[in-house]
């Protein structure tokens, strides 16, 4: 008895000490509930590409507007250093995944996304890409696959019904294939409104949406794209807000990550400016909804970029790039909305899964 008491008194004292340590939130507040969540990921955005955009701007960006922020970490399972497929399934899942490996864990064992699970709980779910919809990040949300270069198959999955809306590039992967299926005919016969430009996506009513609008992927920002992400991201919240029950929706911008392995500065801070964009749209829809959680991160950061100097007067900034490739530091995390506090502080990128679950009430 007396060694129990002993070995309570201990724990209790534990208790304290770790309760201490964790420090700051003891007070017990009533759990936050979300109606929608809206995810931001920039891929390869590290804290430097966001302050390149800040300073090559010229004007506060909305990134600036969240009231709370953090880190993740985003090693992978094999690799101290991420790729975009294991970082995408790690948010997407809950799950840390070897490299290249798509919505499946390392035995290859496919896992439910937020999207999925949002989905079979009677919520609506989409994905918004400036790359292909079958590229690594989208497909994190949509697809089950062992190597993240299977684009046909990956398409595949977009048929399974549990994605209702994807607006991004790679109409080959859903038409021009080695099988010779037509896979938009299939996607037409569930109700999809399919459509392959910016003005029929904008006139488009339907709650269910394929939007093919490149071959591959689309142009960079600086080519023809600039603001197409942000009326991207506004059709598919149009879409899935038709939704009573709410809605999950993920928004890549995906091309900061070229500009970083193209170690090409105004590259990265015009695509940083143009995701920016997006962000702002998804916060004015918070704002007014009042029942969504927006939360802005990145899959990893890319370049190894550093700002060696600049000038904010004249917008300009100088980069020096340390690789071609993806680094391994940690990238920053912003919230807003229900529950946006506990995104603050440092994360695993396996973090975000369960804390949306948790907020829309949902279990696995
Ligand atoms: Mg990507
Ligand atoms: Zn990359």
């Amino acid at each position: 008895m007396k060694r129990i008491m002993l070995k309570s008194m201990v724990l209790a004292a534990l208790f304290a000490v770790f309760a201490g340590a964790a420090g700051c939130k003891e007070k017990a507040e009533p759990a936050p509930k979300a109606k929608n969540v809206i995810i931001l990921i920039g891929d390869g955005m590290g804290v430097a590409q966001l302050y390149a955009g800040m300073t090559a701007a010229g004007h506060k960006l909305n990134i600036e507007r969240f009231p709370y922020s953090g880190f993740s970490k985003t090693y992978s399972a094999d690799n101290y250093i991420t790729d975009s497929a294991a970082g995408g399934t790690a948010i997407a899942t809950g799950e840390k995944t070897n490299n290249g490996m798509i919505g499946v864990s390392p035995d290859g064992t496919p896992l439910s996304s937020i999207t999925e699970t949002a989905n079979r709980a009677g919520l609506a779910s989409g994905v918004v890409s400036t790359s292909a919809v079958t590229h690594a990040t989208p497909a994190s949300f949509v697809a089950h696959n062992a190597a993240r270069g299977n684009y046909e198959d990956i398409a595949k999955d977009f048929l399974k019904g549990t994605i209702d809306v994807f607006i991004g590039g790679g109409a080959n992967h859903f038409i021009h294939r080695s099988d010779s299926v037509d896979l938009t005919a299939e996607l037409r016969n569930k109700a999809y409104d399919v459509i392959y430009t910016m003005d029929d996506l904008k006139r488009s009513t339907g709650s269910k949406i394929a939007c093919l609008l490149a071959p591959e992927h689309m142009p960079k920002a600086s080519e023809g794209r600039r603001g197409m992400l942000k009326d991207m991201t506004l059709a598919a919240i149009k879409a899935l807000n038709s939704e009573p029950a709410g809605f999950v929706l993920m928004v890549e911008g995906s091309q900061i990550d070229w500009g970083g392995h193209e170690n090409d500065i105004r590259y990265v801070a015009d695509e940083m400016v143009d995701f920016d964009e997006a962000i702002g749209a998804a916060l004015d829809f918070a704002a007014t909804d009042g029942n969504t959680l927006v939360v802005v991160t990145a899959d990893h950061e890319t370049g190894g970029l550093a700002l060696t100097g600049g000038n904010m007067a004249d917008s300009t900034v100088v980069a020096g790039f340390s690789t071609e490739d993806h680094s391994a530091v940690m990238v920053p995390v912003f919230s807003c909305g229900p529950g946006a506090e506990r995104f603050s502080g440092i994360h695993e990128n396996t973090f975000f899964h369960g804390e949306f679950l948790k907020l829309l009430g949902l279990t696995e």
